[in-house]
């Protein structure tokens, strides 16, 4: 199924709101790293099953945020380059505006997305 080339005001609304996702992802970023600055740990205050816990949440924290700076990076491309975004990488169609609103960084079309995650 082809979808419609997006308008330029459609294209303008994604992308502001990529700009916002962006700043939103900095000061996320930034918040953790406030929190999981060198991990405090008092051996005598803190028992052995908080301080797991405390080890188990800095690494969730520290994945979560190697998401968010794959997300922020590929924002910062987008914005880089807005003549190309709406297109799909693989075929070059029109990614379509349902399927950006929903996921605004995608970057296949919903036809290739499918196809490698049928491989
Ligand atoms: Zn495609």
């Amino acid at each position: 199924m082809k979808q419609a080339d997006l308008t330029s005001t459609e294209k303008q609304v994604l992308l502001t709101k990529l700009e916002h996702e962006l700043s939103d992802l900095e000061q996320q970023i930034e918040s953790i790293h406030q929190r999981s600055a060198p991990v405090q740990l008092d051996q005598q205050a803190v028992g052995r099953i908080s301080r797991i816990d405390a080890i188990q949440q800095q690494q969730m924290a520290q994945a979560g945020e190697l998401l968010m700076q794959q997300h922020l990076l590929r924002i910062k491309q987008i914005l880089l380059d807005p003549e190309e975004y709406g297109f799909c990488l693989e075929c070059g169609e029109s990614i379509g505006l349902g399927r950006l609103t929903i996921h605004p960084i995608a970057e296949l079309c919903i036809q290739c997305q499918s196809e490698l995650e049928n491989l």
